[in-house]
């Protein structure tokens, strides 16, 4: 059984047009393939996001559904065909047409016909160790702006904009529609001048007519420095351009850290395993170990045990904000020697030979040391 429309889109059963198209928009920019390539869910969920919108955006499907359920749908010869698609983008071409993610954030209409600017998603990749430090990375991509050569009102410059002869200046046209509930009425933005009423007589030829034309962006995005893989940017004005004197959209920019060969992540701490030879742990010696400062030297006492972490304070990841900077874990890797050559399995047959219970047991505590001198 499919989920229910409305907790997919979750907004309540008496949600009006703008609030469920607010929502699935909402779940699309979560959603978007250049945002979510790691996540194998996010299709389903966008398929499942998609055909809820489409039922509830549609005034008759939505009364057939609020009466009848998905059943009804069905009985009613509603079918959403989106497990066709090859691939989430195509279905989101599919669905907010050739612009894709972008027009579909592109449309907030806003008092006096201005129109805010769609938003722009991308990715960006940085190793640990720029997210550690902090990067300054510069980003490109195409956003719509206003054509130069018009001015964004679309018209060859000289010539006149005159009304448009399909919708006579009323910028929507109706349809009547057949349906099963009857006769139905539906209002559509005119698609000849986009709901302007108006047109140029003679369209721009640098922007065929629409007012804007896809511009090439160089953006520099500083990373602040302890980011985590999957955190959001969001760059206020950096996406595309608004028409009729809208405000520009935003730029959101996924950080991707790449994964570091030599250590785990585990908040602000690393964690890095480091091999010790097995003679060299009980005698205690100096190795080298890898941090994000590169190499440095790290005593492991007479003793160290398989497994045993050594903590080196300060030297883990720096925290987002506030809060303390992260340690190093070092976890000692204690390696028994095999294919023992003739003198060092002699070697080893001696301190065999030569181990008591004392070798086996853990370090004692300076009282338990105390009252074994004094019993002693
Ligand atoms: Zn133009
Ligand atoms: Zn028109």
């Amino acid at each position: 059984m499919p989920r229910d429309y409305y907790e997919v889109l979750s907004v309540p059963r008496d949600a009006d047009e703008a609030t469920i198209k607010k929502s699935f928009r909402r779940l699309a920019r979560e959603l978007h393939p250049d945002v979510n390539a790691h996540d194998p869910q996010a299709e389903e969920k966008f398929k499942e996001a998609a055909e809820a919108y489409e039922v509830l955006s549609d005034t008759e499907r939505r009364q057939t559904y609020d009466a009848y359920g998905h059943e009804g749908l069905k009985g009613g010869g509603y079918q959403p065909n989106f497990q066709d698609f090859g691939s989430i983008s195509d279905l989101f071409s599919a669905f907010f047409g050739s612009g894709g993610f972008d027009t579909a954030f592109g449309g907030t209409r806003m008092r006096g016909g201005a129109v805010q600017g769609g938003d722009v998603a991308l990715a960006v990749q940085i190793s640990l160790q720029d997210a550690a430090r902090g990067a300054e990375v510069e980003v490109t991509y195409d956003a719509t702006a206003l054509c130069e050569t018009c001015h964004g009102n679309g018209a060859e410059p000289g010539t006149p904009i005159v009304t448009c002869d399909k919708c006579r200046g009323a910028g929507q046209i109706q349809a009547v529609q057949r349906t099963r509930f009857g006769q139905m009425v539906r209002t559509a933005l005119c698609d000849k001048c986009g709901g302007d009423g108006k047109i140029a007589e003679q369209p721009c030829h640098t922007c065929d007519g629409r007012g804007m034309v896809a511009r090439e962006r160089r953006v520099k995005v500083d990373i602040p420095a302890g980011i985590a893989d999957g955190q959001r940017m969001r760059i206020t004005g950096r996406g595309h351009a608004g028409e009729r004197g809208g405000p520009p959209g935003d730029l959101y920019v996924v950080v991707r850290v790449r994964e570091d060969e030599r250590f785990l992540r585990d908040r602000e701490d690393l964690i890095t395993v480091v091999d010790v030879a097995a003679p060299l742990a009980a005698l205690g010696t100096t190795i080298q170990v890898p941090t994000l400062d590169g190499e440095v030297p790290l005593e492991v006492p007479a003793g160290t045990q398989p497994g045993e972490t050594i903590v080196m304070a300060g030297r883990g990841m720096p925290p987002v904000g506030r809060g303390r900077t992260g340690d190093l874990k070092v976890v000692v890797n204690v390696v028994i020697p095999r294919r023992l050559s003739k003198k060092q399995k002699d070697l080893m047959e001696k301190l065999a030979e030569s181990m008591t219970e004392d070798n086996l047991r853990e370090n004692e505590g300076m009282i338990a040391k105390l009252k074994r001198a004094l019993a002693g």
